[in-house]
């Protein structure tokens, strides 16, 4: 089966949902496909449940809808997914699911993308050709779990943190959280909170914030210097949680939002790990060396015997395991080449959404930049489009 449209989206995550919305606002006809079997499916299915967005909801609409005016600063996961059911069919989005995306590429002859999607029920295969292709399969496609010596012969619970839903079944365990990341402070949060014994390995430096001190950040960058920002919440964060290398958390020498614009990596926003670390409640160490059967071994050379491990070890974009002829856009590892802003657009008629490294609100910049240059393409060639 060949099926022609105008724009193919990959991926019905928050950044593909956004560019299907713009483009039916244009009346751009366009198809996404999806390999779950519903939108979001990150948020619906790989996320821990008292997972909050991290960021006041005004960074985190979607274009054209705004959140309820009622609705909490800081949207629940479930709200959060309450906001984008309703978006979706505000905006009559309707992708194409259980369909895995397995190989695009660009027909030079009819200057057209053709992608091949696999039924994941079926095991049927579909070709689309479309004039633009949209890559918006996320930052975070797959769990990232890094090499360790000896891992294989851990005979207790390992699992990526998006595995994780909640510390229920922990109660009375030895659990360590492996990164300290936003994701690794919170899981270490949950689990302590419901009863197990709980560590978390730190070895990167991190910056400490609350909330307050990221909101009120993102808010005075609109009016002044990066690096005046970055000194007054780093002060904030200094004053409200004091000097935590006592507690085997190093600051990084460089500041949250500096590095957040040049690394991508983001401040780690506190729930109350902080204080349970203080207290002793959560035990911070440094790398780690080995496992040894139910043992892991630190590099301060303490060795700690575990049931349960959760890794928070971060994501791997995997657009490049199906996407050929897209390599002007994306480098090997399937992050874009060019910073922002220049990140977002390829070179015949190939785009990607949600790779800013800028979360929601860098979402909704590249679903408009987008859609908008989609439009101006298709005016430039004189044809009309109907939905
Ligand atoms: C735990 C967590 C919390 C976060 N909290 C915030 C926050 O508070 N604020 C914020 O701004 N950002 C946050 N982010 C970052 C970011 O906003 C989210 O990850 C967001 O969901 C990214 O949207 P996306 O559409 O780009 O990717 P995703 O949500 O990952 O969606 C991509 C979709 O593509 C599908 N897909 C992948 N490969 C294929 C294929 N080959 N064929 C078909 N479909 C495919 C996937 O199934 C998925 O549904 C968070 C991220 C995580 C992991």
């Amino acid at each position: 089966m060949v099926q022609e449209t105008v724009v193919v989206i990959v991926g019905a995550g928050p950044a593909g949902l956004a560019t299907a919305a713009c483009l039916n606002r244009l009346n751009v006809p366009n198809i996404v496909l999806e390999r779950e079997n519903c939108c979001a499916s990150l948020w619906k299915k790989r996320s821990y449940d008292r997972l909050k967005l991290h960021l006041a909801k005004g960074f985190c609409q979607l274009p054209y809808m705004s959140f309820p005016s009622d609705a909490p600063t800081f949207i629940p996961k479930s709200g959060f997914i309450q906001y984008l059911d309703n978006y979706v069919s505000t905006f009559n989005v309707y992708p194409l699911y259980h369909w895995n995306v397995e190989a695009a590429s660009f027909d030079g002859v009819v200057a057209k993308w053709r992608v091949v999607a696999k039924n994941l029920f079926s095991n049927e295969a579909e070709e689309y050709v479309a004039k633009f292709l949209v890559v918006a399969t996320g930052e975070n496609s797959e769990g990232f779990i890094p090499k360790v010596p000896g891992l294989e012969s851990f005979r207790g619970e390992a699992m990526h943190s998006s595995q994780y839903e909640n510390g229920k079944r922990f109660c009375n365990k030895d659990c360590l959280v492996v990164g300290c990341g936003n994701s690794g402070m919170e899981i270490a949060y949950d689990l302590s909170n419901s009863g197990a014994r709980t560590s978390i390995v730190a070895r990167s430096p991190v910056h400490v914030l609350s909330k307050e001190m990221v909101h009120l950040g993102m808010f005075l960058l609109k009016f002044i210097p990066c690096n005046l920002v970055d000194n007054i919440v780093r002060m904030l964060g200094k004053f409200r949680y004091g000097d935590l290398a006592d507690y085997g958390l190093q600051r990084p020498t460089k500041g949250p939002f500096y590095l957040k614009r040049t690394t991508g990596r983001s401040p780690v926003i506190d729930v109350g790990t902080v204080d349970k670390i203080k207290i002793g409640d959560i035990q911070v160490f440094p790398s780690i060396t080995k496992f040894q059967g139910d043992n892991v071994e630190f590099t301060n050379g303490e060795i700690k015997q575990l049931d349960a491990i959760v890794f928070a070890t971060g994501y791997k974009s995997t657009a490049r395991k199906w996407l050929q002829d897209g390599a002007d856009l994306f480098n090997e590892d399937g992050k874009p080449k060019r910073g922002f802003p220049d990140h977002w657009k390829g070179k015949n008629g190939l785009y990607c959404a949600g790779f800013s490294r800028a979360g929601l609100f860098g979402i909704s910049n590249d679903a408009e930049n987008i859609a908008k240059d989609i439009d101006i393409t298709l005016n430039r060639n004189c044809q009309v489009y109907e939905c």
